[in-house]
């Protein structure tokens, strides 16, 4: 059985998505979920970021677009209104404003950049910083910034949380002592690890976390959630087969489902 709930999807408002709103909605119901969430990136905090994010002011027509496919599809599928936010450190009062502006459902906590850098960006002058930096510095950071987003109390689940592997570059260094570490701040701060399909759809061609990493959260307590982190309809609910495989495989039982920033239930697999 697939797990009944996709929490990462996308709209057009974040300038890199395709699809209205209604499109995922009826793909996840082809696909036979009973519940979606949208987390489309929430505006960035330390300066507009046109085609990355949508903008402060587009947030509550991103509410209105939501609640307008919730209502009409309610007798249907659930859907959940959330947002994918990225942590930039000095920014907290920021980010707290935003998340705090609608009742949201649950908030995806992601680390998309390292000191300004988009590491996970495709434009190849972006991607050239990878042969300047060094890959477990690269690492080592990111895992530093996933533990302080923990900590800031504003996530639900943090997102993709190895995703620097995503154009294919790996740790050469051993790194179980960061991941373990970070685990253990999740696990102490209550927050929740994804597994997202669309690492599959990337270079690196796996799920993110990879199964040793994922392995490391479920043995530190860390409760999980499932998302395809669709910016295309057609990726709605993609492969959580291989999702759920995954989270067996390493001895997750269940997932999370979110109300209004609190656990509402528990889902077995
Ligand atoms: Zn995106
Ligand atoms: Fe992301
Ligand atoms: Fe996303
Ligand atoms: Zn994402």
């Amino acid at each position: 059985m697939i797990p009944y709930s996709d929490y990462h999807m996308h709209t057009p408002l974040c300038g890199h998505a395709i699809g209205e709103p209604e499109e995922y909605v009826r793909h996840a119901i082809k696909m036979g979920l009973k519940e979606i969430g949208f987390s489309d990136h929430a505006p960035m905090v330390h300066k507009p970021m046109p085609g990355v994010t949508m903008s402060f002011d587009e947030l509550p027509q991103y509410q209105a677009m939501i609640e307008d496919v919730q209502k009409r599809y309610a007798s249907q599928i659930n859907i959940k209104i959330a947002l994918e936010s990225d942590f930039i450190p000095g920014f907290e009062n920021k980010t707290k404003a935003i998340i705090d502006s609608y009742p949201y459902d649950y908030i995806i906590g992601s680390v998309h950049f390292i000191d300004d850098w988009a590491f996970d960006d495709p434009d190849p002058k972006v991607k050239e910083y990878w042969k300047i930096y060094d890959v477990n510095d690269v690492y080592r950071k990111y895992y530093a910034l996933l533990r302080q987003s923990a900590k800031t109390g504003f996530f639900n689940i943090i997102g993709h949380c190895d995703l620097p592997k995503k154009f294919g570059a790996r740790p050469t260094a051993d790194l179980t002592d960061e991941i373990k570490a970070t685990a253990k701040v999740f696990k102490d701060t209550g927050v929740a690890v994804e597994i997202n399909t669309a690492g599959l759809r990337k270079p690196i061609g796996e799920m993110y976390p990879a199964p040793n990493c994922l392995k490391i959260y479920q043995e530190a307590g860390v409760p999980l959630t499932f998302g395809s982190d669709s910016h295309d309809p057609q990726d709605v609910g993609r492969d959580f087969d291989k999702a759920v495989d995954l989270a067996k495989s390493v001895g997750y039982s269940e997932y999370l489902i979110f109300k209004q920033k609190k656990i509402e239930k528990r889902i077995k697999i």
